[in-house]
């Protein structure tokens, strides 16, 4: 499983680092297209909850299976 964040939707909010019960998301230090920094996932660590997809107030968060196919 992994998180990908769209760096054209995220505003940086971290709403997301703050509410990931795994600790799987910390401030990065990348900015994206916005101009805001970004969160950082850690693949690792994610359980594909899927409640940073659902809190994020942008929709910039996906959650991927790895091996359908992405
Ligand atoms: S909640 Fe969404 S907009 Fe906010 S930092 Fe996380 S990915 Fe970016
Ligand atoms: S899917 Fe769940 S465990 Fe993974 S980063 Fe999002 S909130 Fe954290």
């Amino acid at each position: 499983m992994s998180v990908s964040i769209d760096s054209q939707q995220c505003k940086g909010c971290m709403l997301c680092v703050e509410e990931c019960p795994k600790s799987a998301l910390t401030p990065g230090e990348t900015r994206g297209s916005r101009g805001y920094l970004m969160p950082r996932a850690n693949n690792g660590k994610c359980v594909s909850c899927g409640l940073c997809a659902l809190l994020c107030p942008d929709l910039a968060i996906s959650i991927i299976k790895e091996g359908a196919g992405t």
